[in-house]
């Protein structure tokens, strides 16, 4: 019967059974003990229970059909290969129940340790232990306490406190220092506090702790710091976790015995080497949380030779094995090496790059793997300043820098401050002992994280590393005092509102604001820094992998600019041309006034000399731009203001115009514009007269800019160079609009360019929902499309840009109708498939159609990776964005299989 069930719906799995392509199942950590099980490296045995059966829990809340009897049937088959029964009370066979899903998600669900100790068993443990009956018993308050909180919500607290307690009794402040009968009393006091808040008995049956427990981390997966966690990380929220049911192995029988974590390369710098931390006579829970200071691993080979060069010998295998740095979680019980974990590492950006470098010089992958070892919000986290240190600041404390970065702000010491603070726009750093996952939201609301306990391993830099958050752990030169708000270092005090600084690379910390300066990576970019001279490993791995991207790459990438100085910086980082110059910013500043005088003038001949006055200041725009730009194309949309942007506001000039009309004053002009104001007043001006409406009210206004762009390009290509103009349309509807600016426009430039070889191209934004939709009609009129993906989404959704962000998004977000705005990512199911709607139709039309994005999309990762799919000729976004989408470009171009590691 258990067996017909197996066949139909396989909820278990032996590690013998899997393998590390089973993720989505087993999840990361099932299918790497899988993989080390199958590669005959030292694996305790055990089993994965999969994340479908949590999934098919979390649904219905109960265990599916045929889940207890698979497990009952691996459970059977464990002991018979351990040659214990779990909770035998002569001679115990012990588990841990382990979450793991598909993406590692550092400390943010369950575990429980030791399940299967009780009353009897912990005796027949202790005699197994050659009559260490002391560990027995920590063992099992451990089980007590990890079960009470996790399984049965007993709070952590009370535990704590009862440890605390037992220390004092005792007159000491660590736990080793406690003995078999303290920790006997510890257990009794323990089984107290669980029945005073279950109303029940501290379970004795092996099984039904188990099963408890395993139930419990299935609902661990939806826990409040897992959503959180998800969310920040963009892990989807249906993935479900495994459960991993693990014989224990024991790093806390004694000085032979411990347990550690180690990289096979620096996670923080990418360079070769072994990194690490260990604890002697410790649990593996003890190193990651920071409670103990660890020792470098390199000290294992001084304590236990063997088990260090066995260590050894294994990860150099898993590296070749997956390619990849790994890292790794063992055990070491009485002088025998364990592996209890393996994965591909999480890393810094800049690690990420060095290591992709060094594994292609390795001959491990290939240059189009390489691009996928990395990605674009790695590469703009390396763009960011670092501190600049030739002023006389003094570090006041060194940590380890354990996720790279500079960050300077106020002090606080909890989490709930640096919300609080994060929120009225502070910059803060987070300082604590140590982190845990209950830290999460502090971590993500700071700049920075400084913890004086913990090494490269801890739970702060883990996660920080991942958020790409600045973090020194470990600067245990810092006292810190939590309650009285305040921690003191070389002989100071620092007080919740100070500031400090921190260096995520170096480890230092300094007090007050250290400047800042370029990152080395930006000045590569700008051709400041020759690669082939730099001494510095990441710039050269940053060089050669751009350089296989821009070869790879099928979409240009243009910039966003609208000055001579954006352009120019645009091209030192590698723009290919401008794809959106928006002239409206050059209307700003001291040429407001000709601009209001242009929109609300009743009178041809004052509106004809606002015009004239306005063309050889937009000429000179232009020519600024077209010479930066020399040989490139320079898109250059007409004006598109929101007619309120430019006018002045309709409330203020009342109440002047009433307070001067009072005094008794002379308001004639003011009451002509107060009542022009009113008459073009809307009340929703983004969906007003803005855009190609605008130039087909006002006569004359897109002609002056035609004009001044085909006079521009002429000059530049007198002067000898070569201007390449494309003038594009905004907010076209319908083909009419389009066709009929076209033809004025085509006039001014044939008259404008006669014989001086200038070629002016005519198209348009497609950024209105119906332009999308009659694409093919457009593409009649229109030699190239670029699209305003801004008021696309705006308009596709009916979201208005300016306030729906900060309105209700965050509910948005919450309740996962998206997983992130779509302001900022495309929304592809639906605004992408308008813009897919329209590239086909368009390109039907008119094959030759160049087809471009100038929306701030076309500078976000995920969304070029689109833009790819769609076939696009370019993606145009802000300058600093452009070596990011010159990236994600070119991994977009050799989408193969990558690296799952997030
Ligand atoms: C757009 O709408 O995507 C666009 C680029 O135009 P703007 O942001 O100037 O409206
Ligand atoms: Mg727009």
């Amino acid at each position: 019967m258990a067996a017909q069930e197996t066949v139909d719906h396989k909820y278990v799995y032996d590690f013998a059974e899997g393998n590390k392509d089973l993720k989505d199942l087993l999840g990361g950590k099932g299918a790497n003990l899988a993989e080390m099980t199958n590669l005959g490296l030292p694996v305790p045995p055990g089993f994965t229970i999969t994340t479908e059966a949590c999934k098919a829990y979390l649904a219905t809340g109960r265990e599916p059909d045929g889940l207890a009897g698979q497990i009952e049937a691996h459970l059977e088959s464990l002991e018979r290969g351990m040659g214990r029964r779990l909770g035998d009370p002569h001679d115990p066979l012990l588990v841990s129940v382990r979450s793991g899903a598909k993406f590692s998600m550092p400390g943010m669900m369950e575990t429980v340790l030791n399940v299967g100790l009780n009353d009897r068993s912990v005796v027949g443990l202790a005699a197994q232990a050659g009559g260490n009956e002391r560990f027995a018993w920590d063992s099992y308050r451990r089980l007590i306490q990890m079960f009470g909180k996790t399984v049965c919500e007993v709070p952590g607290e009370e535990f704590e406190h009862a440890l605390d307690e037992a220390k004092r009794a005792r007159g000491t402040t660590s736990d080793l220092d406690l003995d078999a009968d303290d920790l006997r009393g510890l257990v009794d006091a323990y089984k107290k506090i669980f029945l005073k808040h279950t109303g029940r008995d501290f379970p004795q049956e092996p099984r039904e702790q188990l099963d408890l427990a395993i139930r419990a981390v299935f609902e661990s997966w939806n826990a409040e710091r897992a959503v959180l966690y998800r969310r920040q990380e963009r892990i989807p929220a249906d993935l479900g976790t495994a459960v991993n049911v693990v014989a224990m192995v024991f790093g806390n029988l004694g000085p032979d015995s411990g347990t550690g974590v180690a990289f096979t390369r620096d996670p923080a710098s990418g360079a070769q080497g072994i990194y690490g931390d260990y604890l002697a006579n410790a649990q593996g829970e003890d190193v990651v949380a920071g409670i103990r200071n660890t020792v470098p691993l390199q000290d294992l080979e001084r304590l236990d030779k063997r088990s260090y060069d066995e260590l050894l010998g294994i990860m150099a295998r898993l590296e070749g094995h997956y390619r990849d740095l790994c890292d790794i979680e063992f055990t070491i019980e009485r002088g025998k090496l364990w592996m209890l974990q393996t994965r591909v590492g999480k890393r810094t950006a800049a690690a990420a790059f060095v290591i992709a470098g060094q594994l292609v010089d390795e001959g491990l992958i290939d240059l189009d793997e390489a691009l996928h070892r990395v990605n674009g919000a790695q590469l703009a986290q390396l763009m960011f300043p670092r501190f600049q240190l030739d002023h006389d600041f003094e570090s006041v404390a060194k940590g380890v820098g354990a996720s790279p970065g500079a960050a300077s702000g106020k002090v606080v010491f909890t989490s709930a401050r640096a919300v609080e603070l994060a929120a009225e726009g502070e910059a803060v750093i987070l300082v604590r002992r140590e982190t845990n996952p209950d830290d999460l939201n502090g971590m993500i609301a700071a700049k920075g994280i400084l913890t004086s306990r913990g090494g490269k391993t801890s739970h702060a830099a883990v996660v920080a590393r991942g958020m790409g958050k600045t973090c020194v752990s470990g600067a245990d030169e810092i006292d810190v005092n939590v309650p009285a708000k305040r921690f003191s270092v070389a002989g100071q005090t620092v007080s919740e509102g100070d500031v400090v600084s921190i260096d995520g690379t170096t480890g230092k910390v300094y007090l007050g604001e250290v400047p800042v300066m370029p990152s080395e990576v930006v000045r590569y970019f700008e051709g400041t820094l020759d690669p082939d001279e730099a001494d510095d490993a990441l710039v050269r791995a940053v060089h050669r992998i751009m350089t296989h991207a821009d070869a790879a790459r099928r979409l240009a990438v243009r910039a966003n600019a609208d000055t001579g100085e954006d352009a120019a910086r645009a091209r030192r980082f590698g723009a290919q041309g401008i794809g959106l110059c928006r002239t409206e910013h050059m209307f700003l500043g001291d040429r407001r006034e000709l601009v209001e005088r242009l929109i609300l003038t009743r009178t041809d001949t004052e509106r004809s000399d606002a015009l004239a006055a306005l063309l050889p200041l937009q000429r000179d725009d232009f020519v600024e731009i077209f010479r930066e730009m020399d040989g490139l194309p320079v898109t250059v949309r007409l004006i598109d203001p929101p007619l309120h942007e430019f006018l002045p506001p309709l409330e203020q000039l009342a109440v002047d115009v009433a307070v001067a009309q009072e005094r008794g004053e002379d308001v004639a002009k003011e009451e002509a514009l107060l009542a022009a104001v009113r008459r073009m007043h809307e009340e929703n001006p983004m969906l007003g007269l803005r855009g190609v409406r605008l130039g087909l009210v006002i006569p004359g206004l897109f002609a002056m800019q035609v004009r001044a762009i085909a006079e521009a390009a002429v000059r530049v290509t007198r002067e000898g160079g070569s201007a390449c103009p494309e003038i594009m349309v905004p907010l076209v509807g319908a083909v009419q609009e389009l066709e009929t600016v076209r033809a004025e426009a085509e006039k001014i430039i044939a008259e404008v360019v006669g014989d001086s070889g200038v070629e002016v191209l005519i198209g348009t934004m497609i950024e209105v929902p119906r332009a999308a939709l009659t694409a093919g009609q457009i593409a009649e009129a229109a030699q190239f499309f670029s699209f305003g993906t801004n008021d696309l989404t705006q308009m596709g959704w009916g979201f208005s840009r300016d306030d729906v962000e900060g309105a209700f998004f965050w509910r948005y977000l919450e309740l996962g109708i998206f997983g992130i705005s779509p302001f900022e990512s495309i929304d592809r199911d639906g605004v992408g498939r308008l813009v897919r709607i329209a590239a086909e139709e368009g390109r039907a039309a008119r094959p030759e159609l160049k087809l471009g994005v100038c929306g701030e999309h076309g500078g976000d990762p995920e969304s070029v990776h689109f833009f790819h799919s769609v076939g696009l000729d370019y993606v145009s976004c802000s300058p600093f964005r452009v070596p990011v989408a010159r990236l994600e470009a070119g991994r977009a171009a050799v989408e193969t299989v990558g690296s799952d590691s997030r």
